[in-house]
């Protein structure tokens, strides 16, 4: 989602794309689980990171959203995103060594850092925090291969479009009939997006553009 920073406080002043090398390597986080703990409501899950976690994961949806979720409201629309809770305020992914119980299927934003996404003109690119990874010593690498995604072309379609998706929503919701049906099409939108199983064995990218098609109709877009 949205964020106003500058981007010289928060990063090396370079865009990256897929086939770019940056200096995002942190050993497979050997040693270290810090971005797995107090992140507040920071990690924040798109419709992929549902079908990760349910359909490839195996998490039972009713388990997801009472164990390991919470729902937040960025800009007036409801969003789901990984729980940080008890001593220390960690996400319940995490195991008693510090590592990722569901690593294979771990949402993307977990995947991306420390990169972050760089939105302009309908699509982004990749930057690198400078700040947020612990690791001093890290190596470098090429994006494609750091973010650990299948099909990139397609999940960076993905990415986008419902970035830019939500935006519209978020801009819908601040208008006189966005306002009187906030609460109907939050939960409409979670339903649609989030709550409703994907089917596993159907393409996960072919079920969320029907549903972006749906999700566009109920905004009138
Ligand atoms: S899903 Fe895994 S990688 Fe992501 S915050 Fe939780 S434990 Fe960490
Ligand atoms: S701070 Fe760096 S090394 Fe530690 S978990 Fe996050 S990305 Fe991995």
């Amino acid at each position: 989602m949205k964020r106003e920073v500058r981007m010289e406080e928060i990063s090396d002043g370079k865009l990256y794309g897929p086939e770019d090398m940056v200096r995002a390597g942190c050993g497979g986080c050997e040693g270290c689980s810090a971005c797995c703990r107090g992140m507040g409501s920071s990690v924040v899950l798109d419709p992929l990171d549902i079908y990760r976690l349910n359909i490839l994961g195996k998490v039972g949806m009713d388990e997801l959203f009472s164990g390991y979720l919470d729902l937040h409201v960025e800009d007036g629309l409801i969003l789901p995103h990984l729980k940080m809770e008890g001593e220390g305020e960690a996400c319940g992914f995490l195991d008693e060594n510090g590592r990722c119980r569901v690593h294979p299927f771990r949402p993307g934003l977990c995947r991306l850092f420390p990169l972050g996404r760089f939105y302009e003109d309908g699509g982004f690119r990749y930057f690198l925090q400078v700040n947020e990874c612990r690791k001093t010593s890290r190596s470098k690498v090429k994006v494609k291969r750091f973010i650990d995604t299948p099909e990139l072309e397609r999940n960076e379609r993905f990415v986008a479009d419902w970035h830019y998706f939500l935006l519209g929503v978020q801009d819908f919701l601040k208008g006189e009939e966005g306002r009187e049906r906030a609460r109907d099409v939050n939960t409409a939108l979670l339903k649609l997006f989030f709550f409703a199983p994907y089917e596993g064995e159907r393409d996960f990218y072919e079920q969320f553009y029907e549903r972006l098609e749906a999700g566009r109709r109920l905004i009138g877009k």
